[in-house]
């Protein structure tokens, strides 16, 4: 069975690009009824936020993004605890004493040689005399993890097919601080593992971050680091799908800091965002979906291209006018004005490019209306019009019928001052559909005022 994990780390709102993540994995795992997690990755406590934690779980809901559980990294730690001490008594883990301006120092020194910036692993010489001198300072390590270079990493990446990497060319990475507290790396594995994550879908900024990780799941497992339960297998597959940019290149910076509830606030179906990112980047076309079935039918890592996928607001708009066009009635009734009913939906659905539009056009059918002044000819024609009114199965067919023979009128002058009389509006749903929910009384009266 198929599980995959969402993994934000509660320090912002979710933007586009974390959802389309979240969606991804969740497709991938519901497509053959597998399981999709939350793992909230609040090691950071002085930056995670409960209020973001609650900000995730709404946006997904509002997605119908539903995980099968949720865990939170700051309930674990007794877990990265042993996982460290296995990995330390395996002789994978040491001590470091560099301040960050030293380090950076020598990043600097190495960069002016034209040398990549790759940490030189001085900790290692340390001696413990000199190791009991810094502690003696009080001063205390921080912990990193020590790469195995004497094998290359591969893997079969899902959306980038095999990669390989080695591991000379990467840093022995910083997993724990000073202070005890844990960065991103180690526990995220230790998850991974523990929770028996069969895959690993995120965005390709975590390229090399799986390289050193697919180093630790095996440190782990040679150290049989006990809580694994995915031990079957040495590590979950991986993929990294290109990122979300802009139109015009990077996601920008508003759009790249629009929560959810921006969204939601431009009242934008979910429907539309899900038909949009699931697509997005991929070979498959772009299409409004109200339900997700078809979506996660096709749904297929294999169409991922490695160019960054564009995200365009535009499109967001249009698959949602799209979409919206395509609602029933039963779906949106508890979103209409009072009273607003299945025939007036299906009249000014059309018209619509978002739900809260019906509003609007439903006040033409309520009224008032505020119509234009009209000629005196227009009068006259309007005026004709409220006698030769008669209500049967298609009042609109059977007037605009009568008054083509009657006056001669066609087109827009037999149409228009009627449509403005009644509406107020120069264009809008269907004349033919409206009348009967306008109704016959007001319908005379509308025309009645306009001919006065
Ligand atoms: N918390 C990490 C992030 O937000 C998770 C990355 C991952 O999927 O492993 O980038």
């Amino acid at each position: 069975m198929i599980k995959t994990r969402f993994a934000p780390s509660p320090t912002g709102l979710l933007h586009v690009g974390n959802i389309r993540t979240a969606l991804h994995n969740w497709m991938l795992a519901k497509q053959s009824g597998g399981q999709f997690l939350l793992r909230i990755d609040d090691t950071d406590a002085q930056r995670s936020k409960e209020e973001y934690v609650d900000a995730i779980r709404v946006d997904l809901a509002w997605l119908g993004l539903v995980p099968d559980g949720e865990e939170r990294q700051s309930d674990r730690l007794a877990i990265y605890d042993a996982a460290f001490d296995a990995l330390k008594a395996a002789g994978r883990v040491y001590p470091a004493y560099e301040t960050a301006q030293e380090l950076d120092l020598k990043r600097k020194i190495q960069l002016g040689r034209g040398k990549p910036p790759i940490y030189d692993r001085a900790a290692l010489e340390m001696t413990e005399a000199e190791q009991a001198a810094k502690q003696a300072e009080g001063i205390e390590p921080h912990w990193r993890f020590k790469l195995d270079h004497d094998e290359m990493i591969t893997w079969d990446d899902g959306v980038r097919g095999p990669q390989k990497f080695d591991p000379v060319t990467l840093s022995d990475p910083v997993i724990r601080r000073a202070d005890g507290s844990w960065l991103y790396m180690l526990p995220s594995a230790v998850d991974d593992m523990d929770m028996g994550i069969t895959h690993v879908l995120r965005g390709e900024d975590h390229v090399s971050n799986t390289a050193v990780q697919i180093q630790m799941f095996t440190a782990l497992h040679a150290a049989q680091f006990t809580a694994a339960q995915n031990a079957a297998k040495p590590h979950p597959n991986f993929a990294h799908e290109a990122l979300l940019v802009g139109k015009e290149g990077k996601l920008s910076k508003r759009l790249g800091s629009l929560g959810m509830d921006a969204f939601r606030d431009a009242g934008l179906e979910p429907m539309a965002l899900v038909s949009l990112l699931a697509r997005l980047g991929t070979s498959q076309p772009v299409e409004a979906h109200d339900d997700v079935a078809t979506l996660l039918e096709s749904f297929d890592l294999g169409t991922f291209g490695r160019a960054p996928a564009k995200f365009d607001e535009a499109d967001l708009e249009r698959l949602n006018t799209a979409i919206v066009h395509q609602l029933d009635y039963d779906v949106v009734a508890d979103r209409l004005p009072e009273g607003m009913g299945a025939d007036a939906w299906h009249a000014i659905r059309p018209n619509l490019e978002k739900i809260g539009d019906a509003a609007e056009w439903w006040r033409l059918v309520t009224g008032p209306i505020d119509a234009p002044e009209f000629s005196d000819e227009d009068r006259a024609y309007l005026g004709h019009a409220a006698e030769a009114l008669a209500w049967g199965d298609d009042p609109w067919r059977m007037l605009t019928g009568a008054l083509k023979e009657s006056t001669g009128r066609k087109g827009k002058a037999l149409f228009l001052p009627l449509r403005q009389a009644l509406t107020g509006q120069d264009h809008g749903p269907d004349m033919g559909e409206l009348l009967p929910l306008i109704g016959e009384d007001a319908v005379r009266a509308r025309l009645a005022s306009a001919a006065a």
